[in-house]
């Protein structure tokens, strides 16, 4: 099996979206030899970015993904000398998935009319929150979905058809190009109503 860090080169798509599967990848290993078998790694790692007809889609993380509300309590009562909670290490990584997160991510992600992101906004001023949500990405979701973790507080700036996020402005929500899909409002209360909406606009 052929690793991504084995290889010298990255992948070089020829034709095809992510729904065709005629993809043809061409590797160069480190050691000269090439090979054209490919890894599931590697397929979901480009299906990111080698469709252009499919649906983008943004979901956020903290209140989207993780319970970062309920974290951020609990660990303020462990931290009660602390004015900012989130400044000592270990609340992002630590986060809880909310119910239906994850396998609301992975079923949005294994469509095959989809491609999708996580869009994060960090702590700036926390620069462990922005290897923490890394590690919370891989633990939870799997090594995969790192490839499509996006930690920006300009999350306009990403072009895309949808964006879930519980927050309607504060990090670009509300200067989106795409429709946004206010998570936790009446509308979409939960990641049901999420996977609902998506059935019947994919
Ligand atoms: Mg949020």
């Amino acid at each position: 099996m052929v690793r991504s860090s084995n290889l010298e080169t990255a992948p070089v798509l020829t034709s095809g979206s992510a729904r065709e599967i005629e993809i043809r990848l061409t590797f160069r290993r480190l050691d000269g030899s090439s090979s054209d078998s490919v890894s599931k790694d590697i397929i979901e790692v480009e299906r990111g970015f080698m469709s252009d007809q499919n649906t983008i889609i943004y979901v956020d993380m903290d209140d989207v993904l993780c319970a970062y509300l309920e974290g951020f309590v609990q660990h303020q009562a462990k931290h009660p000398e602390l004015a900012f909670p989130q400044s000592q290490p270990g609340l992002y990584r630590g986060l809880e998935p909310l119910p239906g997160a994850i396998e609301g991510y992975k079923w949005l992600h294994e469509h095959p009319n989809t491609d999708v992101f996580i869009l994060t906004a960090p702590s700036v001023k926390n620069p462990h929150c922005y290897s923490e949500k890394r590690e919370w990405v891989e633990m939870h979701l799997g090594i995969a979905a790192t490839e499509n973790l996006i930690i920006s507080p300009h999350k306009h700036l990403n072009k895309g058809h949808y964006l879930i996020d519980d927050m309607a402005s504060g990090k670009g929500q509300d200067k989106f190009e795409g429709e946004l899909l206010l998570f936790g409002s009446k509308d979409f209360p939960n990641w049901n109503t999420v996977i609902d909406f998506f059935k019947n606009h994919l």
